[in-house]
């Protein structure tokens, strides 16, 4: 499957923001964010961006912070059209609610992109059923859990023995366990991201 494949933290410098792409480097002090011109020869000389260029930059920074392509994104926004509320919180609710950022939120990988690929390699089950598609979308009630033969991994068992993540306050986590239930559907004070959704709603609405 078609996937970003530029260098993390340049990404993050082309938005302007740390965008923790890379797990626990992020916290060091090795994050390339220490520059915080855009990458590239040009890097430094860019111009002002017009109304357009700014709305499109937000939408480029939500879809590389979740690590989804273009599609897939029009979709998730087609479908918080319809929802009832705003369409720019529906978006970044359903963001959140997908298998791989939940058990990024779980604690039970270091960056979602390593979620992404514990979920795809069969890792997971959600209420005892596999779950292998890291685009699946979560509701209040769902249990998502490692797997059985996959709770011996020397990964998992890691992640748990150093477990520190501050879990939102839409999920319980039972660290031992290796599982956690969706309590609540995640509300827009629950994400933690500087993100101004209202320019991708404007941009979709152009
Ligand atoms: Fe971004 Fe993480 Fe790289 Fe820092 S270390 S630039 S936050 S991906």
């Amino acid at each position: 499957m078609a996937r970003y494949t530029e260098a993390s933290c340049r990404l993050c410098r082309r938005e302007g923001m740390k965008l923790f792409l890379k797990g626990d480097r992020c916290y060091t002090d090795k994050c390339a964010m220490k520059r915080s011109y855009p990458p590239g020869q040009h890097g430094q000389g860019r111009k002002k961006s017009s109304e357009y260029g700014i709305q499109l930059r937000e939408k480029q920074k939500v879809k590389r912070i979740y690590g989804i392509l273009e599609t897939q994104f029009r979709n998730l926004f087609e479908k918080a059209e319809k929802m009832n509320g705003m369409a720019g919180e529906n978006l970044l609710s359903l963001l959140e609610r997908r298998l791989d950022n939940v058990v990024y939120r779980m604690g039970l990988a270091n960056s979602r992109k390593e979620a992404r690929q514990l979920v795809r390699h069969g890792h997971f089950t959600m209420n005892g059923h596999k779950a292998n598609i890291p685009s699946m979308v979560v509701e209040v009630g769902d249990v998502i859990a490692v797997k059985e033969r996959s709770r011996s991994s020397a990964k998992l068992k890691s992640l748990v023995e150093n477990f520190t993540r501050v879990v939102p306050n839409w999920l319980e986590v039972n660290v031992e366990a290796m599982s956690g239930k969706v309590v609540s559907l995640p509300t827009r004070e629950d994400i933690d991201l500087e993100i101004a959704e209202h320019l991708i709603v404007e941009l979709y609405s152009k």
